[in-house]
């Protein structure tokens, strides 16, 4: 990070510069003293903000390929308050939670490790999600760098992918402390992937374990199987194999009512497990629901989906204006596609060997039909249309018995713009059970009992679903093995195993 200022003088609109008579500077968010880092190869990257298993995985994954970053622990109420301390007024929660449990954790290096602040500075980066979207999303950086120097580590060095640009980066600051090869983003994704297959089954089999904790158990017994194959740079596909035994000694009772709950909203409030959104889906799963889950890769959809969809304007605009198609554009559409095969082929390969059957990624062409009566598309940040999408989506193909729209208090694109389309959406699909909640770390006794009164008709529903069908005098043993995954038009999963037993 650079402390020198460019110096950039004002223009009128004609390009005149000497009628204001004065020059104005470029800001930058430097640090007060000039700081020398350590060199690359000394750095360590601190990342965090995924699910719990995810970051673990990205760990042992970018290990394997040289890189030392080293995954934060899950942000929790102090990290809030933290955050809170030492942050601005008015920031979303994402914020709040994710630079709180920064500080905490270099605090814990220099307390309880003995490093000075100087050195922590110097030696570590933090890897994060940025971007200038239309909301607080593109303030971020700066808000964190104010946090930091507020708590003792100015100039802590903060490099991001920026959420706006897409599967392309390049930013130059980036590229000195990253190592941004395309094996660097394979792997990444990968880990990403993976991540999303076993939390998808975890969600999908620990409301029926028959001894509590036992999917837990056994998911966190794959996760260090698949750390130690990316470690040990073994065949992924053949881990996720053998995993497979691994999940299926868990014990089931499949054959009990649950009320299905489509988990959705704002990206991190809705993905987080834990006081960023005060353990929602551990609660829902306390109360007698299954949840599922807003996998990270529905968010790298959206990112391609995005990408391919500026790309279709600028080509459209350049024969339009008979301009000649820019190679560069032909790169990117070529780039495009390889994103989209690789992340569809690798969620293929790997859900099919642990045995994630019953899980398609998300069909961004249908999810954009599904909401463009209601919602701009060309409207970007936080989820775009993607929150009405999935809510039409879950009415329309009955996936589940409740829609919760989860965000953190006064987010922009989802509150405030989200969900007032949610009302004529609700206004036209009558069936639709739809909550939208906020979060804002404290408040979390009026956020459960909204919860509460939402489920108490979705568990309704899932009772009336699994009641009308007739239920066999001989259940057959495959019915609790978690391979055995049906697909029929029931919204439970009860419900969906008796009604595939045909009786
Ligand atoms: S999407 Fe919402 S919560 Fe996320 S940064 Fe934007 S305003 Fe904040």
């Amino acid at each position: 990070m650079s402390a020198a200022c460019s110096t950039v003088k004002m223009s009128d609109k004609n390009g005149d510069l000497s009628f204001i008579g004065q020059t104005a500077t470029q800001w930058h968010d430097a640090p007060k003293e000039t700081i020398t880092y350590v060199p690359k190869s000394e750095t360590i990257m601190l990342v965090g903000g995924l699910t719990i298993l995810q970051d673990k995985l990205i760990e042992s994954a970018l290990a394997s390929i040289g890189e030392n970053f080293v995954a934060l622990p899950n942000p929790n109420f102090e990290s809030f308050q933290t955050g809170k301390a030492f942050g601005n007024r008015g920031q979303c929660n994402p914020t709040y939670f994710t630079v709180g449990n920064l500080v905490n954790y270099l605090q814990k290096l220099r307390d309880e490790q003995g490093l000075s602040e100087k050195e922590i500075v110097s030696k570590y980066v933090f890897l994060t999600a940025g971007g200038c979207g239309p909301c607080r999303f593109g303030m971020y950086i700066t808000e964190y760098k104010k946090a930091l120097r507020d708590a003792g580590f100015d100039g802590f060095r903060i490099t991001s992918f920026e959420h706006d640009k897409g599967i392309f980066q390049g930013d130059d600051e980036m590229e000195q402390i990253l190592n941004l090869s395309p094996k660097f983003f394979v792997t990444l994704v990968k880990a990403i992937i993976i991540g999303d297959i076993i939390n998808l089954l975890g969600y999908k089999m620990r409301p029926y374990e028959v001894k509590t904790g036992s999917v837990d158990k056994a998911m966190e017994s794959c996760r260090l199987l698949i750390s130690k194959a990316f470690e040990e740079k073994r065949n992924l596909t053949k881990t996720l194999w053998n995993c497979r035994k691994i999940l299926a000694n868990v014990k089931l009772n499949r054959l009990q009512p649950k009320a299905k709950v489509l988990v959705m909203g704002e990206f991190w409030a809705a993905m987080t497990e834990g006081d960023g959104n005060y353990n929602l889906h551990r609660f829902l799963e306390s109360e007698g629901a299954e949840c599922i889950p807003q996998p990270v890769m529905n968010r790298l959809m959206l990112s391609i989906w995005e990408a391919e969809r500026k790309l279709l304007k600028k080509e459209t605009l350049e024969v339009e204006t008979d301009k000649k198609v820019d190679f560069s554009t032909v790169k990117s559409r070529v780039l495009i596609k390889l994103a989209k095969v690789a992340v569809k082929t690798h969620f293929g390969i790997y859900a099919k060997a642990i045995g994630l059957h019953d899980y398609e990624i998300p069909n961004m062409e249908k999810l954009a039909a599904l909401s463009e009566e209601y919602y701009t598309l060309d409207c970007e940040g936080g989820e775009g249309h993607l929150e009405v999408a999935h809510l039409i989506e879950s009415v329309k193909d009955n996936l589940s018995h409740l829609t919760i729209s989860v965000k953190p208090f006064g987010c922009m694109p989802s509150s405030a713009v989200s969900d007032g389309v949610q009302s004529l959406v609700t206004n036209r699909f009558p069936s639709a059970n739809f909550l939208s909640v906020e979060t804002s770390g404290e408040g979390a006794a009026n956020f459960y009992s909204r919860v509460q009164m939402a489920l108490f008709k979705a568990k309704q529903s899932a009772k009336e679903e699994f009641e009308a069908l007739t239920i066999p005098e001989e259940i057959p043993q495959k019915v609790h093995n978690y391979l055995y995954q049906p697909h029929n038009a029931k919204a439970g999963s009860a419900a969906k195993l008796v009604e595939s037993l045909g009786v």
